[in-house]
């Protein structure tokens, strides 16, 4: 008998201001009991809707099933028969736009909270022993693919592709795996543990992951084929900085929100005592700086943003979160101007719209975005290019027109989801199965 409560268990919090002090996670898990609570919501419906909205097509019901019985391992199993990275999809997928948009549940009260499930299914698994050892490995087919990137594009090609015996290598060019999940995203929002525990499990599936190797400067694509691997996948991201191309965006005092959050828990617990911060931009990158100022001492941060707060692009509870911790957004605002004290340094940014003319702020966070970085396009003849200077390739297959080359992931459609970068690293998984299959050893 489903549960027909209407509204959601609440997902229980640090409280916003203790956790101003420290980069441990804001949101912190159901516990067994609300889970098994939550998921007796799910009506375990014929045609399900959630699904529907899935890119990955995930099957909702049936781990929500195996929750409801309390059967946390039977769900983690169907989860990650499809998802390779559940633990990080639970916590930062938009839900809202997507399964839980769709859910019958959401039409006369709030959905079932299929994120917050999906979190504990794959939580539970961590905390019960994570990767396991006996994980099987597929034959090996006798073939080598190569894949440029590690973040949750990659991954998940490199994931599909061991599935099915081949010998994978990810090319990285930071110290450490995990693309935007691990440098980017911040912890309070998407621990580092969570992100390196899925990647354990990936390697113990058999997948090589070799950093602090740029493609396109050690070695070019060519020089892979030259090596032996059949194949490559591109999903390097879209990790070039964006500028908002507004006068005194140099002076000194103006900081890029990607630096920001790359280095946010190197930084000293003050390093932005007393400060008053503006940030500008829409999207999570913005909000993620805001409430990373404010853990690193910020006296204030407030986001100028150029749309209405409920129409911003970032996820509605993390905006929801930022405020619960003194974040101010500044809606409909544009940002035409930031100007200099006496001193040279940042005083106010000048603005247009329907706020105030001016914003006093010490510090200025640049987060209108970033791009697909050239580099591969430039150093890979062949490789063709989208009007927005991504890398041009087919939306089913991935393939580029570059034979045996496949890309995906925010490299082709600029900044996304880590959701539509796993979607598009397991479609071009399946590109490249395809292509080899039919073009052994070229
Ligand atoms: C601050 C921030 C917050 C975000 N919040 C969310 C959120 O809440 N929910 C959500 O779904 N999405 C969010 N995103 C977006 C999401 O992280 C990205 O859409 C997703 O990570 C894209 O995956 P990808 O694999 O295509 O690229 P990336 O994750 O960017 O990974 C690409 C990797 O390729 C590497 N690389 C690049 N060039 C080369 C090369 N030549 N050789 C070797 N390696 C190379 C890079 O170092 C990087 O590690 C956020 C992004 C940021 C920056
Ligand atoms: S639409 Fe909602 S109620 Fe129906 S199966 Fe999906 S999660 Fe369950």
């Amino acid at each position: 008998m489903a549960n027909m409560r209407m509204d959601k268990n609440p997902m229980p919090e640090q409280d916003p201001r203790a956790r101003l002090g420290n980069f441990d996670e804001a949101a912190l898990g159901y516990s067994a009991e609300a889970a098994i609570d939550e998921a007796k919501r799910c009506l375990n419906c014929k045609e399900p809707r959630c699904v529907q909205g899935c890119p990955m097509a995930v099957p909702i019901p049936a781990f929500i099933a195996k929750v409801a019985e309390g059967d946390f391992k039977g769900a983690y199993d169907t989860l990650f028969a499809v998802s390779n990275l559940p633990a990080v999809c639970g916590r930062v997928c938009p839900q809202e736009s997507l399964c839980e948009g769709r859910c019958i549940r959401g039409i006369k009260g709030e959905p079932v909270a299929i994120g917050c499930l999906e979190r504990f299914t794959a939580d539970w698994h961590i905390q019960n022993g994570g990767p396991s050892p006996d994980d099987e490995y597929a034959e090996p087919n006798g073939h080598r693919v190569a894949v440029i990137g590690s973040g949750p594009a990659g991954l998940t090609c490199a994931g599909e592709l061991v599935r099915l015996g081949y010998e994978v290598t990810v090319y990285e060019s930071m110290d450490r795996a995990g693309g935007r999940m691990m440098l980017g995203i911040p912890a309070f929002r998407l621990p580092r543990s969570v992100v390196e525990m899925e990647i354990v499990r990936l390697e113990n599936l058999g997948v090589e992951i070799v950093t602090e190797s740029t493609v396109g400067k050690a070695d070019s694509v060519d020089a892979l084929f030259e090596q032996g691997f059949e194949a490559v996948f591109i999903g390097s991201g879209a990790g070039m900085l964006l500028k908002l191309n507004v006068p005194g965006e140099d002076l000194p005092g103006v900081l890029s929100a990607k630096d920001l959050l790359m280095r946010s828990e190197e930084l000293a617990a003050g390093v932005m005592a007393g400060k008053h911060v503006a940030v500008v931009g829409d999207g999570d990158m913005a909000v993620d700086a805001a409430r990373t100022a404010l853990r690193l001492g910020a006296a204030d941060a407030r986001v100028a943003c150029t749309k209405p707060v409920e129409a911003l692009p970032a996820r509605r509870e993390e905006v929801r979160r930022a405020q619960d911790e003194g974040v101010v957004f500044l809606p409909e605002t544009k940002v035409t101007e930031i100007l200099a004290g006496e001193d040279g340094r940042v005083r106010a940014l000048k603005l247009s719209g329907s706020g105030p003319d001016e914003l006093a702020a010490d510090t200025v966070i640049v987060a209108v975005g970033t791009g697909p970085d050239p580099l591969l396009l430039h150093t890979t003849p062949g490789l063709g290019a989208t009007e927005s200077g991504g890398i041009a390739a087919d939306p089913v297959s991935c393939a580029t027109s570059r034979v045996g080359v496949f890309a995906g992931g925010d490299a082709v459609t600029g900044v996304g989801t880590v959701i539509g970068a796993m979607t598009a690293g397991r479609a071009a998984a399946a590109g490249i199965h395809k292509y080899i299959q039919e073009n052994p050893h070229q």
